[in-house]
């Protein structure tokens, strides 16, 4: 069998250090992941190029994932081609889905097998401790089951508790229908209130892009957002969805200050060169302030290339547009970055939120991460917030903005208009 580097530990350790780990999140209740990851077609290459090849591969990937992954994270080799990391402390599954998604990072550049280059896949199985299982047998379980539906379906990784829907959702084929979507106007957008947490005021809507497909009904923008964007329509949606929402906004009563319209704006479409002209030419053709629109990236599109996405921002809003950091603390990294962002607002991800009454460590990074946003100068919204109790929390805990079912769910446009009023004759 080929070897690895020293630090990747063997699978006898990995049993008896993993005691060890489950023992200590126990007794402190916290999770840990545990991810399995298998690189595609290693025999193969085995085979075609020799065992130097495959050495020389396994070494690079080992750097790669040791260097992607935080000092705590464990490492360790299964198989042939299969490694095991183990994430100690991970605060919910979308801290893991970041975790999974920034290590599979380690191939995106080709190897460099001294004869070739190989350009490598892997696919990723998640299980969580004590989600999934509590105990070792039982993790590994269910990391294989998770890595056998992401074998077989459209995306890399899969977390355990996801298998049924990514099971179904592979038998259809999204991305030829996706094709059809927008000339047979089977995209509609949906709105969600956002106000103003201290003064009860409106503060503008979010946009969120709704799908009903004339076969399958209504498809969730997490099911086909991600399909698109691996296909590359995700700029065509983007580009209707920013139309469609400046083109409605038209339509909102004026007040003072002006409320805004927020629309997501995923990685591929961050890095379009184009980006930056398509918006202004949609800003001018529909006649709207720059500072009526935010564009919401999530937190983990800008980690991907910080760089990159940096320059990006820092262009959008000298343009005068608001930037708006999505899904804030689910992000794999330090803080150590955070008066840098190119951003005027912070929007804490909902599973801080969803929990904050009854978790008292929820509460306190909301605590903590508006003040230090604040002290950037950065407003704070918070989104999921699903009653009053939270919100009255919040309010509490100075953050600016609020968005959640408990003012109201995404709905469609003219709805949205009649919630409005209603809202503001209260
Ligand atoms: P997101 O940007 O984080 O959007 C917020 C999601 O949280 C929405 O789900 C919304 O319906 C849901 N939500 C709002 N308030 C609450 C609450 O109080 N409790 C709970 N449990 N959930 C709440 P939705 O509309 O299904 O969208 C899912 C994701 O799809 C969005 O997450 C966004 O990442 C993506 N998405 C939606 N529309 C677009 C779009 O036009 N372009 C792109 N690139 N992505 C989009
Ligand atoms: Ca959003
Ligand atoms: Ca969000």
């Amino acid at each position: 069998m080929n070897d690895v580097p020293a630090y990747i530990a063997d699978r006898k350790s990995l049993l008896n250090d993993l005691e060890h780990f489950i023992a200590a999140h126990k007794a402190d209740g916290k999770k840990l992941a545990i991810v399995l990851i298998n690189i595609n077609h290693f025999r193969k290459i085995n085979i075609a190029y020799g065992y130097t090849a495959g050495d020389l591969l396994l070494h690079q990937f080992s750097a790669r994932l040791k260097k992607l992954s935080r000092e705590e994270d464990y490492i360790a080799r299964m198989g042939s081609s299969e490694f095991v990391l183990v994430l100690p402390n991970i605060l919910n599954e979308g801290h893991v889905r970041l975790a999974a998604n920034k290590l599979l990072g380690c191939l995106d550049e080709p190897f460099d097998l001294k004869t070739c280059r190989h350009k490598a896949n892997a696919d990723m199985g998640v299980s969580l401790y004590p989600d999934h299982a509590e105990d070792i047998q039982g993790l590994f379980q269910k990391a294989e089951i998770a890595l056998m539906d992401a074998r077989s379906g459209i995306q890399e990784f899969a977390i355990y508790a996801e298998r049924t829907e990514e099971v179904e959702i592979n038998s259809w084929d999204i991305e030829v229908e996706l094709e059809n979507a927008q000339d047979s106007d089977e995209f509609e957008l949906y709105f969600q209130p956002q106000v103003n947490l201290q003064t009860g005021e409106m503060f503008g809507a979010e946009a969120l892009i709704r799908w009903n497909n004339s076969e399958r009904g209504f498809v969730r923008p997490d099911i086909f957002i991600p399909v698109a964007e691996q296909t590359g329509q995700i700029h065509s949606i983007t580009w209707w969805t920013i139309n469609a929402a400046l083109r409605l906004l038209k339509e909102w009563p004026e007040t003072v200050p002006p409320m805004k319209v927020a629309v997501n704006i995923s990685t591929k479409v961050l890095m379009d060169p184009a980006l930056v002209e398509s918006v202004r030419s949609a800003l001018s053709i529909w006649g709207t302030h720059y500072h009526q629109l935010t564009l919401e990236i999530t937190e983990s599109a800008l980690m991907e290339d910080m760089s990159t996405s940096f320059i990006a921002l820092d262009e959008l809003k000298s343009l005068g547009l608001n930037i708006s950091i999505d899904d804030f603390g689910t992000g794999y990294s330090s803080m150590a970055y955070f008066k840098y962002i190119p951003a005027d607002e912070l929007k804490i991800d909902r599973s801080f939120i969803c929990y904050m009454l009854e978790n008292a460590m929820d509460q306190h990074i909301v605590k903590t991460v508006t003040e230090m946003a604040h002290g950037f100068n950065l407003k704070v919204v918070a989104e999921g917030i699903e009653n009053k109790e939270t919100y009255d929390a919040l309010k509490g805990l100075d953050v600016d903005i609020a968005q959640g079912y408990y003012l109201a769910r995404p709905m469609p446009h003219d709805e949205f208009l009649k919630w409005l009023s209603e809202y503001q004759s209260e």
